[in-house]
């Protein structure tokens, strides 16, 4: 928790917020502060800033809050990603809100699991628990929009060329000729396949829709590693 991100609920007054759960153990037991520490803050969807330690009890942490700076720039990215499986989902859900992403996809492909959009960490909640996490790592207050599109074909066809107007269009595809690029200032649509890949007729339907192959050199990634190395390289002068 490099920053302690604020709900609503947590505001007591204007400049008074009152921390509890993991928050206040984090407080407690890992920076172990004290009364008359400072640590950067944010509101959630707002601004970022400081707060100073005024009082720890068992229950809860009292902060003077002085909330006066802009949170950084979003990355320009649209990121469609194939379902990753439950245990990986998690970890790219925050990897992603630390590194700026704010609108998220989370698309069917052929090798995507049935089952894994029963899992629990596709719920609402959880979802925004783990966004927050990673705003928290990140240092970011804008909270990402996730997007679930159980169906593919429909996605491809009907929502994502008004999703990806106006922006340069890749999809990550092991194995293609052009070599993923560098220092891009224009907005992107990206999309990475599942654990599996994207099998042929799913690559031929976003070619369709505009979107270039590309690659990432011989070696393939796992997509938790993907998402890094293809938002670092298109980005590399903006993450
Ligand atoms: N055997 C699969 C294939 O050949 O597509 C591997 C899929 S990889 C584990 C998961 C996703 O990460 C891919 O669909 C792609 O979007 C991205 N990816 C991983 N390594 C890549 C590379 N070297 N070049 C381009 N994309 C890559």
């Amino acid at each position: 928790m490099n920053l302690a991100l604020l709900l609503d609920e947590d505001f007591i007054a204007d400049d008074r917020v009152l921390l509890r759960g993991r928050r206040r153990l984090h407080l407690d037991e890992v920076i172990q502060a004290q009364p008359g520490h400072r640590l950067p803050v944010g509101r959630l969807n707002g601004l970022m800033g400081t707060g100073e330690l005024l009082r720890l009890t068992d229950e809860e942490a009292e902060l003077r809050v002085h909330l006066d700076r802009e949170p950084p720039q979003p990355l320009p990215v649209t990121l469609i990603l194939a379902l990753p499986r439950p245990k990986m989902l998690k970890r790219v859900i925050q990897n992603c809100a630390t590194m700026g992403v704010k609108r998220l996809y989370l698309i069917n492909s052929y090798k995507v699991e049935k089952s894994f959009w029963q899992s629990p960490w596709l719920g609402e909640e959880k979802l925004q628990e783990n966004l927050i996490l990673g705003l928290e790592q990140g240092m970011d207050t804008r909270l990402p929009q996730v997007t679930l599109c159980k169906r593919f074909k429909p996605f491809v066809e009907d929502e994502l060329p008004a999703i990806a107007s106006g922006s340069r269009k890749l999809v990550a595809h092991p194995g293609t000729g052009t070599a993923c690029p560098t220092h891009v200032d224009t907005p992107v649509t990206l999309c990475i396949g599942p654990e599996g890949g994207f099998i042929p007729y799913e690559v031929e339907k976003l070619i369709e829709t505009g979107f270039e192959p590309v690659h990432l050199g011989p070696r393939i990634l796992r997509v938790e590693t993907a998402v890094p190395v293809l938002l670092t390289r298109l980005f590399d002068s903006t993450v």
